[in-house]
Formats: C-alpha cells, structure tokens, sequence
C-alpha cells in the first residue's frame, strides 16, 4: 500500500528484498534533490544571497528534523557525514583512538571492525568481542567479564544486525557500559528504517546513522555526539566553514556542529534526509512497527515451509533481515537463480565476515524487508526459491 509513494516500484517489476543494503527513496525525496539543483542550487553557510540562504535554512533545517525525531538535547549534538561507515571512522580516528580497549560485538559489519584494526588493534590487543550464544544472542555475562577487566573502555556495538536482523538490547548494553566508566558508540545504520530510536532513553553517547538505509538519498547520514563529549571531541578534517579565524599561524575553530563538517557537504542528500524523515513521521512507527512484524514473521513462516533450509537464530528480538541456507546449495546460485525472477536479494557475507567465520559458512542468502514489503512479495520470493531450489536439486 505504500509502494505507490516510492517512483522506483512503478518503474520496474522487481521485488525488491534487499531493503539491509540500501533502501528506496519515497517521491517526495527525490523531488527535494531535483528542486534543490533545478531551483536554488548554491552552497550553505557561506554566501548571503537569497538562494544561498534558502540553502543554508533547508540544510539546517534538517538538523532540526533529525534532532527531533532522535529526540537528542539540542541540534550541536547532530553532525552531518558521508554515513555510518564516516560516523564510524570520525569517532574512531579522533574520540576512541586513545582509549586502550575497544569491545564490540560476534554481529558487527566490517564497518565497526576495520577502522579499529587500522590503528593496530586486533582479538586480545587493544580489540575484544563479546560472545555470542548459538541463537545468536549477545552475551551479557561475557560483556560485564570484559567490562570488569577493562574498565574505562570503549565499547561499539550494532543496534540491529544487518546480517541476521537480530536487535541489541542497547538500552542495558550501555547502562551496564557506564556502570564501568565506559563510553558508548551505537551504529544505527539499520535502525531509524525499522524502529523508533530515542536518545535520552538509550543514554549512547554516540550514535551512528544512515540515511540511504533509512529512505534518504546515498552519501548523507549523521552521528549523534551526546553534548557533554562535544567540547572533547576533536575533528578528523578541518578546512573550509570549520573556522572562525585563520592567519599563517593558527586558527580557531567554530563551536559544534560547524567544526566537524569539513568543506561542502552533501547539501542535496542532507535535504533529502529531511524529507524522508518527514515522510517517516508521516506514516508513523506504531504503523512501520507492525506493518514490519506481521511481514517478518510471514517471511518466517513461508521460509521454514522450504525443504532443507537453515537459519541461524529464531526470529525472536529481530528485524528486518532474515538470514538462511540451503543443505548442498551454494547461497551464490540462488541469488543468481531468483535474480533471473525478479526478486532482488543479497547473497554473500553480508560485510560481516567474522561471524559468518564463526558460523562456518562463506556466507548466507538475506532477505531484508522494509514497511512497503507486504505478504504478496513473501509469496513471490516463496514461488522463486522454491523454482531455483527444483533446477539445483
Ligand atoms: N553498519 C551496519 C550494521 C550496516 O548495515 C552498514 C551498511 O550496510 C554500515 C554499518 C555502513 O553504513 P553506511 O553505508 O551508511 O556507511
């Protein structure tokens, strides 16, 4: 019923079930990015005239949009980035790179692995990993053991897995963080697209977000500093509109949020961030919520009518991917089979190469869903698997 809002589902027959890479974007975004080259097109923060300024206004009206609709303290908290993999990146290279222990999660995505291996880090050297259980639950008795040795550390977590769809508990995860002195960053790159996330009741002190999976155009996303870290955290670019005053000498910067975004920024793409979340609101999250779980657990339901199949955790505390095998199947050749049906899924590691490692699988077949999914798709993707899994028998 929604789909009619999104131009790409008129445009081509696909169903498209690959919502975990990225999603699409509703009508009303992509009318804010050609109204923004067609119409006003200028840069922000710099120029005084009438379409700069109205750059400037739609720019930072975005801020305010998303300080809301995180219900953060204040728009300094919101710094705008390229997405979660920069939000990611900037924390790591400046906040948490001299802090002597990292703790994430088995579910990570490469994005909140790799960057803390660039500075040297790896298992048991400045890098530890909570546990997982065989249903792929987090562990919180290792968590506290890991806590208890490394007090003071930095701990980065996944709030949904974009491989299993499973959900953190990230309320607890950072109460008993900061029971410790830790600090804690969330990626919520799979998070605004499915739930409702709120600052003041998670308590993170940084929070990662994706706007191209949350319905916004590619190249935009934010972090969320919590206000009492800004004046400690340091940028990881400087140059232009980061300053107040520069001679051959020095410079002093601007205060937060203007010092951390570095040269011309994704003007359009943050716009467009506004609307989606506009448009978010517009449906609402009691909607999303249930229009979500009613799907996902079709999606289950139809899955485990299919012969030989293997999941890796039950649907409980997930959403949004769903993660499985076939017994004797190669995972690549039913994407390549349901591919030639029309349905868009992902197979692969998922980015997350170290818990597929663990599981002792290259990879898996995902399936992600977002609110405009409806049981229709389910029953195709159900007609596809089941045609592909005929001809590989
Ligand atoms: N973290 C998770 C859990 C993700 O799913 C992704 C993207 O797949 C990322 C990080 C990277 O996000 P971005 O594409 O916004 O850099």
């Amino acid at each position: 019923m929604f789909k009619k809002d999104f131009p790409y589902f008129q445009n081509s027959q696909i169903i498209y079930l690959d919502n975990g890479a990225t999603t699409q974007k509703p009508k009303s975004v992509i009318d804010s990015q050609v109204e923004y080259y067609e119409k006003y097109c200028s840069n922000t923060h710099r120029s005084n005239f009438g379409h700069a300024n109205k750059a400037t206004q739609e720019f930072e009206n975005t801020r305010v949009i998303l300080k809301d609709f995180i219900n953060a303290s204040s728009k300094e908290e919101i710094i705008f980035t390229k997405g979660v993999t920069e939000s990611i990146n900037f924390i790591a290279s400046s906040f948490a790179a001299n802090f002597k222990t990292v703790i994430i999660s088995s579910l990570e995505h490469h994005s909140n692995i790799v960057p803390w291996h660039m500075q040297g880090r790896s298992l048991g050297n400045g890098l530890e990993v909570v546990n997982c259980n065989d249903n792929l639950d987090f562990d919180m008795k290792h968590f506290e053991q890991l806590l208890k040795a490394n007090p003071h550390s930095f701990v980065s977590v996944t709030h949904i897995s974009n491989a299993f769809g499973k959900i953190h508990d990230i309320e607890a995860i950072t109460k008993l963080a900061h029971s410790y002195g830790a600090v804690v960053l969330i990626d919520g790159a799979q998070s605004l697209a499915h739930m409702k996330v709120d600052m003041q009741y998670f308590d993170c002190d940084f929070f990662a977000i994706s706007g191209h999976k949350t319905f916004a155009p590619t190249g935009v996303g934010a972090i969320y500093v919590k206000e009492k870290h800004l004046k400690e955290l340091k940028p990881y670019q400087t140059g232009g509109a980061t300053i107040h005053e520069v001679d051959f000498n020095s410079s002093t910067l601007l205060d937060s949020p203007y010092k951390f975004e570095a040269g011309t920024q994704n003007i359009a793409g943050v716009i467009g961030f506004g609307k989606a979340l506009e448009y978010i609101d517009k449906i609402g999250y009691e909607n999303i919520e249930a229009i979500e779980n009613s799907v996902y657990t079709y999606l289950n339901e139809q899955l485990s009518t299919l012969p030989d199949i293997i999941f890796y955790n039950d649907i409980s505390d997930s959403i949004g991917s769903r993660s499985f095998n076939f017994k004797g199947i190669v995972h690549d050749d039913i994407g390549i089979l349901v591919d030639k049906m029309k349905i868009a899924l992902r197979v692969g590691h998922h980015c997350a190469q170290p818990i597929m490692k663990k599981l002792g699988v290259k990879g898996t077949i995902r399936v992600s869903t977002a609110f405009y999914n409806n049981f229709k798709d389910v029953d195709a993707l159900i007609v596809a698997l089941k045609k592909a899994l005929d001809m590989l028998k």
